[in-house]
């Protein structure tokens, strides 16, 4: 799960990280109030940022300074409804602007092949660390964290001398430090930010002090890990989602797109994962990966056809249950009940062994749906193979 940038700087300052203050606005009146107070409290600009799910907001044109609230308002009505990469914007985000010296980057990511916490950080910060990875890759250093011991004092310390931070040492090291820890904390595969800025602040007595903030952050979260933190399942932005994930969230199925022609209704992940190997070998591709659970009932049955059907590539779709806790006649009527609310005359191949099989096999010869039950679960593959037209 991807946080919006206003949603990743409340984790960074939970985790004690340096974020200025931000306000969201989803109208540019609002963005207007929001910047007139910035500039009662002393701001000489504002700035105003797209809040979509993608990188390059910047270079796209939804970033932007303001230097009155009647420019933010202008600003914010230009961003607000822009289009980036495919994305609308419906959310700014509102704050005083940074006056920047300069900006790095610096990242934790989990990095399964080490089993350690990876922190990148380069001196190189602002533009996309992709770009700098093949234009300048020595300019990125990285350590590895174990996950229980943390990052360790010379590993933060290296972080931020290869950062060219040496001078501010303690203040980079903390840093990179709450990175690892909110990343930590949160259960994330990533917590980036980009940029870290050292940014000027002059006091209302003319005096200038200089400190390392957050400017952008970028956090995504461990799906398989959210039970364990449900308070930020509300920082999920549905606007965002593919509308199929989010039905097959709500239904509790496990549905996973893939390229293919077959659409597979299985259950237990292991006999679907073992589905999709036969459909491979038979010459066929799958075009998802779907585990229906244990003791599905006919209408979890009928929303999970409805999800593979959403897909137009879809030409044939295979079900293979082995019914243990699952009863066969209760799958079946499922099939029949999604087959009379199908909108597209899709061909379906069933194998059902184990509970109640007997029955449901009955059933589907007796329903006059058309739908095929195989004999053996080699057949049912070979015979949806067929039907898509994949082995022709
Ligand atoms: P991204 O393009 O989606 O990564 O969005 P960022 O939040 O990283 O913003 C892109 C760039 O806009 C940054 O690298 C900065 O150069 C600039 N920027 C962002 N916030 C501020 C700010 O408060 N003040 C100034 N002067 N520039 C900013
Ligand atoms: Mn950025």
């Amino acid at each position: 799960m991807k946080l919006q940038e206003f949603a990743a700087k409340q984790l960074l300052v939970q985790a004690g990280l340096p974020v200025p203050g931000w306000s969201v606005a989803t109208t540019p009146q609002q963005a207007r109030t929001q910047a007139e107070e910035y500039f009662a409290a002393g701001a000489g600009r504002v700035v105003i940022k797209a809040q979509v799910l993608v990188g390059g907001r910047g270079k796209a044109g939804g970033v932007k300074l303001a230097a009155t609230a009647a420019e933010a308002e202008a600003v914010a009505s230009a961003i607000l409804g822009m289009d980036i990469k495919g994305i609308t914007v419906r959310r700014v985000l509102v704050g005083a602007a940074a006056d920047i010296v300069k900006e790095f980057y610096l990242a934790a990511v989990l990095d399964r092949a080490a089993q350690r916490i990876r922190i990148m950080a380069s001196a190189e910060g602002g533009v996309e660390i992709e770009t700098v990875a093949e234009t300048n890759p020595d300019a990125i250093v990285s350590v590895l964290a174990h996950p229980h011991l943390g990052l360790l004092d010379h590993q933060a310390r290296q972080i931020a001398f290869a950062m060219g931070l040496g001078d501010r040492w303690k203040e980079a090291a903390g840093i990179a430090k709450g990175v690892f820890q909110a990343l930590i904390d949160n259960d994330a595969d990533l917590v980036e930010i980009n940029p870290l800025a050292i940014v000027r602040t002059i006091g209302p007595d003319g005096s200038v002090t200089e400190a390392l903030q957050a400017l952008d952050a970028k956090i995504t979260l461990d799906d398989s890990a959210l039970f364990r933190h449900p308070q930020l399942e509300q920082l999920r932005d549905l606007d965002e989602e593919d509308p199929v994930d989010v039905e097959a969230r709500g239904l509790g199925l496990s549905f996973i797109r893939l390229d293919g022609t077959i659409g597979c209704m299985v259950n237990g992940a292991g006999l679907a994962m073992a589905t999709m190997d036969l459909v491979k070998r038979a010459g066929g591709e799958p075009a998802n990966f779907l585990d229906i659970g244990g003791g599905a009932r006919s209408d979890k049955v009928a929303a999970a056809m409805r999800l593979i059907l959403s897909e137009p590539s879809v030409r044939a779709i295979l079900v293979n249950i082995f019914g243990g806790i699952a009863r066969g006649d209760e799958v079946a009527r499922g099939l029949i009940e999604a087959r009379a609310q199908q909108t597209r005359d899709v061909p379906m191949v069933v194998r059902i062994v184990g509970t109640n099989a007997d029955l449901a096999a009955a059933i589907l010869r007796d329903s006059g749906t058309g739908i095929e039950a195989a004999s053996s679960l080699d057949a049912a593959v070979e015979r949806a193979v067929a039907l898509a037209g994949v082995s022709a």
